[in-house]
């Protein structure tokens, strides 16, 4: 009888994968990442992180490389010259689209999650996945079987762990086909992302910060081309000049490819020890540039809590809760970028009005400015809290800032989060029972700037507020944070 295996195991070393694997080796598990490819990939396919994800490398004390190799752009172009989603108002330390190539954000990840000592084993193409109630198990194209306590299918749109599961994928193809291509354009400063609509079709510009600049193109005139033709410098010349009629003086193209993006969404997220993530779970139209994100997102949740079931600390709830949480979020970008999409490529004259009424005259509103910031960026996803009568602080993002401490000396509150830790943030005289689990660092605090901040604050590794309470003695602190941790 083999002894069951306290190895996770991730398949696919896409972004998710490589987020998913550095949570859970800080998160204490033995992991392991699975990949078909020999090499990692060249292709930059996503062009940037939003703000919520630059977040969560913050929380990991990550951010910093990824800011100097990116590009900070202001706003995001969502059609038409002009209509843009400000970010320069939002709350939080990255109020900004962060432009860099997804080939380089998973090089950042891949090196984090080594550093941590995860093991990348590629040229390991998984063909067949299966389970016992004590074990997962995996075989490999060689014919190797592979154990493991849990495994998490981050294996991208044509999920094989999915399919293994039997789980569906329901949805349906985009139309259309876009035009992608990495390349300089003189003729356009390279400041800000740009955008706009014409009758011929949909332009967006992303620069980098070596002066390049990420081309997406929806030309009409091409729009069924199949996904197989490669996409050469002298159309995408043409796919510019017809589509905006300005020379932007392209040159030196080095990457390009045409996509045609799917919106799909499974509806389970868990079968047993078997986990789905990212692009595995969900698909939708890059409009927005969610996909990247939202993947990654989903390791952020998942880590903590693999983690902690493979450390035996895990309430009987916590694993669910991954699906429970995470499918909702996945659900709402379909809506998000779906709605983006069907405005975007409109033809008949209604559909016309109507994206011309949604970006002149609802898009420069400011509550509608700061509603869009807010959720384009991720800041404002929410979990359902767990509580009957919750705090309204609990299921919310922890908001940036500072903290200043009863000794006078002051703290930068995303940088408690490094190890990937639970905090309790207590203001005395609210007290801390002697037996509170080691998983959780407690940090007094006499204020942080946020008036009506409640005396006791119990924070998650992902940095969602777990649980809060303005009045809490420390029997009621105690019994709220041990709920969070199973008693073995
Ligand atoms: C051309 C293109 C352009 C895009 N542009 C954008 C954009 O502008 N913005 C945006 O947000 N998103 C964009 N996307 C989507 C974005 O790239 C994905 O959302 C993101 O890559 C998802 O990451 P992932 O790690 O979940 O999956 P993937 O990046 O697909 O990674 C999956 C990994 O699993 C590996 N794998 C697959 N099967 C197996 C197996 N059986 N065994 C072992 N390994 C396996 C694959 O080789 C791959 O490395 C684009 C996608 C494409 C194709």
């Amino acid at each position: 009888m083999p002894v069951p295996s306290d190895e996770v195991i991730v398949v696919g070393a896409g972004p998710t994968g490589l987020a998913l694997a550095g949570e859970l080796a800080l998160a204490g598990a033995r992991c392991r990442v699975l990949e078909q490819r020999p090499a990692r990939s060249r292709d930059s396919r996503a062009i940037c992180l939003h703000a919520r994800s630059t977040e969560m490398l913050d929380l990991r004390g990550l951010s910093e490389r990824f800011v100097e190799a990116g590009l900070p752009v202001p706003s995001f172009p969502v059609g038409p010259k002009g209509a843009v989603i400000d970010f320069r108002r939002l709350d939080s330390d990255f109020p900004y689209l962060l432009d860099m190539p997804q080939s380089q954000i998973e090089e950042f990840l891949e090196r984090w999650a080594r550093e941590l000592g995860v093991r990348i084993v590629r040229g390991a193409r998984v063909t067949e996945v299966g389970q016992t109630p004590g074990e997962a198990l995996l075989t490999l194209e060689d014919g190797t079987i592979e154990r493991a306590a849990y495994v998490v299918g981050c294996d991208g749109l044509r999920s094989t762990v999915r399919q293994c599961l039997n789980v569906p994928f329901p949805g349906y193809p985009n139309p259309g086909s876009v035009a992608l291509a990495d390349l300089f354009l003189d003729g356009l400063p390279m400041t800000d992302a740009y955008g706009e609509i014409t009758d011929n079709g949909l332009l967006l510009v992303f620069p980098f910060r070596d002066g390049s600049c990420r081309v997406v193109l929806y030309d009409y005139a091409r729009a069924d081309m199949p996904v197989t033709e490669p996409v050469g410098f002298e159309e995408l010349r043409e796919s510019l000049l017809r589509i905006s009629g300005r020379d932007f003086a392209p040159r030196d193209m080095y990457w390009s490819s045409r996509y045609r993006s799917e919106s799909r969404q499974a509806p389970r997220y868990r079968v047993g020890r078997v986990f789905l993530a990212g692009d595995a779970a969900h698909t939708h139209s890059p409009a927005g540039a969610q996909g990247l994100n939202t993947g990654f997102q989903d390791a952020f949740n998942l880590g903590w809590k693999l983690g902690a079931a493979i450390r035996g600390r895990a309430p009987s709830w916590l694993l669910d809760s991954y699906h429970e949480e995470r499918h909702p979020v996945g659900a709402d970008v379909l809506r998000l970028t779906g709605r983006q999409f069907k405005l975007n490529t409109a033809r008949t004259p209604a559909r016309q009005l109507m994206r011309w009424a949604a970006y002149n005259l609802a898009l420069p509103l400011p509550p509608v400015q700061s509603l869009l910031a807010r959720t384009y960026s991720g800041v404002a996803i929410r979990y359902r809290p767990r509580n009957d009568t919750p705090h309204a602080l609990e299921g919310q993002r922890f908001p940036r800032g500072r903290l200043s401490r009863p000794d006078g000396t002051s703290t930068r509150l995303y940088d408690l989060f490094h190890d990937g830790r639970f905090v309790l943030f207590v203001r005395p005289p609210a007290a801390v029972p002697d037996d509170l689990p080691g998983d959780v660092r407690v940090v007094a605090y006499s204020g942080n700037g946020r008036p009506g901040w409640p005396a006791a604050v119990l924070v998650r590794p992902d940095g969602y507020v777990a649980w809060a309470s303005d009045t809490a003695g420390p029997a009621t602190v105690g019994q709220a944070v041990r709920g969070w941790f199973s008693a073995s």
